[in-house]
């Protein structure tokens, strides 16, 4: 007979980082080895020998498994942080990127109406409205899914967040209820079809209608940018997440459309990762 492996928290998680792939690996345990037993980072190097219960050890050994896998920690534990919120996250939105927190910055340097009306795109688990919300309470921010389930875990977060975003859900601009915006924002799918990244990393466990758009990864920003001059106010600011390589492209897309003052800004591993533009006072709303 063998002898039973010891179940201390030190010897599980030495276990599972050599396991698991990626320079992550021991953070990823812990991270795992918490959501079962509830003992806490710090509890871990505090206390590494630690006995972990016959039965966690095997729902800790399970999600493991996953992990090696290739799931994403985020949809493991269920929740991911951005803009220090605490959201919920599905399999059947995107994980929250830290890089986009880069857009909801810019969101904020806009000199805007105390009371803005600003709208999310395809906002997923509300990740953006619901930042941009916790920081001007005088906004008034929306929010819209083409996904059921991505409507009912963004107004779930919204609700356990207390902000008050209103979630609508709207394939882009098509089912919100008619109005206009001081900002339209949105981090829409922009990958192209044929992306091999597409096969490597946490995107092959996330839903393709949240990153992909057509051949060249633009199809969706094509349509937002054409209709959302009709969805502006006056002076009003378009602010598109887009591929490291797609800004050019979409400084032409918005340029073309009428769009003024159109620049992009880099992410926070210096690509050019979003564009934004103002619709001119005097705007020729039909499309070119
Ligand atoms: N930035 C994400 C990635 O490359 C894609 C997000 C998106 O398509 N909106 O993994």
């Amino acid at each position: 007979m063998t002898s039973k492996p010891s179940l201390t928290c030190e010897a599980l998680l030495g276990d599972a980082a050599r396991r698991i792939a990626g320079d992550t690996s021991r953070l990823d345990a812990e991270l795992l080895l918490d959501h079962v037993t509830g003992i806490g980072r710090s509890g871990f190097r505090a206390f590494p020998e630690r006995e972990v219960e016959p039965r966690l050890a095997a729902q800790f050994e399970d999600l493991v498994v996953q992990r090696v896998q290739g799931m994403p920690v985020a949809y493991l534990l269920g929740h991911q942080e951005f803009w220090s919120l605490p959201l919920n996250v599905s399999k059947s939105t995107l994980i929250p990127r830290p890089d986009t927190e880069c857009l909801v910055e810019q969101a904020l340097e806009l000199h805007l109406p105390d009371d803005a009306r600003v709208v999310d795109l395809g906002t997923g688990t509300g990740a953006i409205a619901l930042a941009l919300a916790s920081e001007r309470p005088g906004w008034v921010v929306s929010a819209c899914d083409l996904m059921d389930d991505a409507v009912a875990l963004a107004q779930a977060n919204a609700s356990s967040l207390k902000l008050p975003v209103e979630v609508f859900q709207s394939r882009w601009f098509a089912g919100l209820p008619a109005g206009s915006f001081d900002l339209i924002v949105s981090n829409p799918p922009y990958i192209a079809s044929g992306d091999n990244h597409l096969a490597e990393g946490d995107v092959r466990f996330e839903p393709a209608s949240a990153l992909v758009s057509g051949a060249d990864g633009l199809d969706d920003i094509r349509l937002i940018v054409s209709e959302a001059p009709f969805w502006l106010n006056p002076e009003g600011w378009l602010l598109l997440e887009h591929g490291f390589d797609q800004a050019e492209a979409v400084q032409g897309l918005l340029a073309t459309r009428g769009f003024a003052k159109v620049e992009s800004r880099k992410d926070y591993g210096g690509n050019d990762r979003m564009t934004l533009g103002q619709w001119p006072r005097q705007g020729a709303l039909h499309a070119q």
